[in-house]
């Protein structure tokens, strides 16, 4: 993932910007496939972010690469696009 976007996915976990409504633990994934109901204060609006059978999703078009999923991620201890290479926990 571009840098700019691990560091506006660090800023929006670090500034409360990240609002999780339910989230089912990182250690659940397997028996449950995951789920993340969340909600992130971007810079031009709220986005609503999921984590579901499909896997992760965004209310901006673009769950691949955008901050929003990987603040997230990072908040709620799921593996993730913000997750460095080989970093444990
Ligand atoms: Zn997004």
């Amino acid at each position: 993932m571009p840098a700019d976007v691990r560091s506006q996915a660090c800023a929006y976990a670090r500034n409360g910007r990240v609002a999780v409504v339910s989230a089912s633990p990182a250690e659940d994934a397997g028996r449950r496939a995951g789920h993340v109901i969340a909600y992130v204060a971007g810079q031009s609006g709220t986005y609503q972010v999921t984590l579901g059978r499909r896997g992760w999703s965004c209310t901006c078009g673009d769950a691949g690469s955008c901050p929003h999923a990987a603040a997230v991620q990072l908040v709620t201890g799921h593996d993730g696009l913000a997750r460095k290479p080989g970093e444990s926990r």
